[in-house]
């Protein structure tokens, strides 16, 4: 094989190799943005229903002072009712006091409504609190795993593009801008094994006068369907080289 077909095929290792680690470091990033996104939703689930309880606790104590201060006025009342001498004005006043008691019972009831209120709302609040602990601790672990992988992702990167650029030194600079082009437009693969008269990139025939002549593997052919740069190998070779990927 000559080396130009050589250079490329590692060349073509190298760019796929590059563009794995390109995605698995897109993946882990997307990955830990949608965590930190749910992390962040369950944070402000857990404000909210602490602002919440806050409102409602703070009302409850309103009501609280309404209800004591309501409560003192029918003590008066009752005291006042002893010194009453006129029946009109004695009757007058238990009517009033008796309103009085049915709104502060009422009142007592919108107190024990909200109590009950604020105690589910304290359970939730908790339950949410758990699992936003268990959320927290899970996700600590997983960005420590992730921070780490991708800076060892960096590091293979920047290794294979170092790589890259020595040999793509050794590579004549036309077929080089050829194979650069055929692997944009070709989903990242621009140099393909020829087998039995077909090209294993787009697995149309080829014709069997370039078939031939791309068996002897001395000069760069392509596929004249797909346009991918074509190497002949034997089953053997081929399949050990497919091994050690
Ligand atoms: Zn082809």
């Amino acid at each position: 094989m000559i080396n130009d077909i050589q250079n490329l095929k590692k060349l073509q290792e190298i760019d796929v190799t590059i563009d794995e680690i390109v995605n698995e470091s897109q993946t882990l990033t997307h990955e830990m943005h949608t965590r930190r996104k749910e992390l962040e939703k369950v944070r402000e689930q857990v404000q909210t229903l602490s602002r919440v309880i806050e409102e409602k606790e703070s009302e409850r104590r309103k009501k609280e002072q309404d209800l004591k201060y309501e409560e003192d006025i029918v003590k008066k009342w009752e005291a006042r009712l002893k010194e009453i001498k006129k029946q009109r004005e004695y009757q007058a006043l238990m009517f009033e006091i008796a309103q009085a008691k049915k709104a502060n019972a009422e009142l007592e009831e919108e107190i024990l409504k909200l109590m009950e209120e604020i105690e589910g709302l304290k359970k939730e609040h908790e339950e949410i609190t758990r699992k936003l602990e268990g959320m927290e601790k899970e996700f600590s672990e997983k960005e420590k795993f992730i921070t780490e992988r991708l800076k060892h992702l960096e590091e293979q990167k920047a290794e294979k593009e170092r790589e890259r650029e020595t040999l793509a030194q050794s590579i004549n600079q036309q077929l080089l801008s050829r194979y650069n082009l055929i692997r944009t437009k070709r989903g990242g693969v621009a140099v393909v094994r020829a087998w039995a008269e077909r090209c294993t990139g787009c697995n149309m025939n080829i014709p069997p006068q370039l078939y031939y002549e791309v068996m002897k593997n001395d000069r760069v052919h392509m596929c004249p369907h797909c346009q991918r740069i074509l190497y002949y190998e034997e089953e053997q070779e081929a399949s050990g080289q497919t091994n050690s990927r």
